[in-house]
């Protein structure tokens, strides 16, 4: 089932029926929170039931993805069928798709095999098999001339067997897409990027505002880990 924020990342609000709560964790009919996942952190928010406001401190997947999992930052007690309300913590959910979306951009400077990546509000980190030297200023440039020169982000829906076909789309050499729902999400960064994402990305890159790359660390002889982080 396609969730809501894989397909408006910019929802912030929703109403939801409660399918479980056990203690602190809640499972509702569909959802506008991120679950962990693909390096991306999982979101944070509230949800409010009969005029009670509760804090949601992380979001994940149940252990075998069948549902995602509110985790409550107290025990509460819910009924299935009943109505909440959902609110995202908007500004550190637009911090991840900023964020988020710039390793995108970074895996179109550099061709080499990706091997790892982790989003976060601040700062993130992009892991590359680099098999030319990177320089760290001339990079930063690089990233901050292609975000100032603006580029659509769409998502598209395709049969999963792509990736039988076109194994080659897959960036990431470590994380495979998660396989059995049937569809792919597939996201491009018009004439920049395209690759299976499950995540949550700005409109435009233009909104991802100015970056600076604060090092670039050798984690093996080929392996290279470069840090972004977000100006403001
Ligand atoms: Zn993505």
């Amino acid at each position: 089932m396609r969730q809501p924020f894989q397909l408006d990342a910019y929802q912030t609000r929703m109403s939801a029926q409660v399918v479980a709560c056990e203690g602190q964790r809640l499972v509702l009919d569909s959802t506008l929170f991120y679950p962990r996942g693909g390096g991306q952190p999982g979101d944070r928010g509230w949800i409010t039931a009969a005029g009670q406001r509760y804090e949601v401190v992380d979001t994940c997947y149940s252990d075998d993805r069948s549902c995602i999992e509110h985790h409550l930052a107290e025990a509460v007690t819910l009924t299935p069928g009943e109505t909440i309300e959902l609110e995202l913590d908007w500004d550190r959910r637009h911090r991840h798709m900023r964020m988020h979306t710039c390793l995108h951009l970074l895996c179109h400077l550099i061709k080499d095999p990706v091997t790892g990546g982790n989003v976060g509000a601040d700062q993130s980190r992009a892991e590359f098999d680099l098999t030319t030297p990177v320089d760290k200023l001339e990079l930063e440039a690089q990233l901050n001339a292609l975000i100032a020169s603006g580029a659509e982000i769409t998502t598209e829906w395709l049969p999963e067997s792509i990736l039988d076909e076109q194994p080659e789309l897959v960036r990431t050499m470590s994380v495979q897409p998660p396989r059995g729902a049937g569809e792919l999400r597939m996201v491009r960064v018009a004439g920049l990027d395209y690759q299976p994402c499950g995540g949550t990305h700005v409109r435009n890159i233009r909104e991802i505002g100015q970056v600076r790359i604060p090092s670039i660390k050798s984690k093996g002889k080929q392996n290279k880990r470069i840090n972004v982080a977000l100006v403001d």
